[in-house]
């Protein structure tokens, strides 16, 4: 399996919260899109992994996502070890995402930015040809069991995502560029209701967690807010490190006056 468009988070319901409706909007066009989160949400004040699992992928269906997957790294103790971007490039190396989608680089929650640099630098590491992943317990496709990845074994060549994104709504920080949610802002409210366990009113964690009026409020009040930069109705925000290169003064969207 390969993916044209990779979002990478910490948690389960981070990426439906920062960029569930761009992962919508590009399944709607057509393209292959994936959610990787890199813990399993053992520390959560509510709910179950097990549970969570389940709410992960009902969020998965509604964002219309080919492919979601949990890796096993401790929630609350994101480290940008070598190990755990090994585990980052046999993914990328699997899937062979043209986009790769990460949290901002800074952040309040040290598991964010954490994923953020751990997920640019396994994106690195994943197209460098002399880097093997023998030997690593990631040696797969070179054992002889059978399966079809072992038959094809270039599904662990290098490989490097040609464009690497920001999703920024969770830092005050000026957008490189929005995508307009409009037609999709629902869906993404819905997949992120899909976390039952996290968002519905409930006794535990009340103390922390705000009522789902007030989530309902939060989301949209971003969404416009993102939205109004755009002209549009709804919008998320992304930050690239690139400066943007354009081929038609005719087609740049967004009104200046
Ligand atoms: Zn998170």
């Amino acid at each position: 399996m390969s993916l044209d468009l990779l979002a990478l988070a910490a948690h389960r319901d981070d990426v439906e919260q920062t960029c569930g409706g761009t992962l919508l909007k590009m399944a709607e066009r057509g393209y292959r899109t994936g959610i990787l989160d890199l813990t399993q949400g053992e520390m959560g004040t509510r709910g179950t992994v097990e549970g969570r699992a389940r709410e992960a992928s009902e969020a998965a269906r509604i964002l219309k996502v080919s492919w979601r997957e949990a890796l096993d790294i401790p929630d609350g103790r994101v480290e940008n070890t070598w190990e755990n971007r090994l585990k980052v490039v046999r993914v990328l190396r699997d899937l062979r995402p043209r986009v790769l989608i990460l949290p901002y680089w800074e952040g309040r929650h040290p598991d964010h930015y954490t994923a953020s640099v751990l997920g640019y630098e396994a994106a690195f590491l994943s197209g460098l040809a002399k880097l093997s992943l023998k030997g690593h317990g990631f040696s797969r496709a070179d054992e002889s069991t059978g399966d079809a990845r072992a038959s094809a074994p270039e599904g662990l060549a290098p490989h490097r995502p040609f464009k690497i994104i920001y999703a920024s709504l969770y830092r005050d920080v000026r957008p490189s560029f929005l995508v307009d949610i409009s037609e999709q802002f629902e869906a993404r409210f819905a997949s992120l209701m899909a976390y039952k366990s996290q968002f519905s009113d409930q006794q535990a964690g009340s103390g922390i967690f705000p009522a789902q009026a007030e989530i309902r409020a939060r989301v949209e009040s971003m969404a416009r807010f993102y939205g109004l930069l755009g002209g549009v109705t709804y919008a998320e925000p992304f930050v690239q490190k690139e400066v943007g290169l354009v081929e038609d003064l005719m087609a740049i969207p967004v009104k200046s006056i």
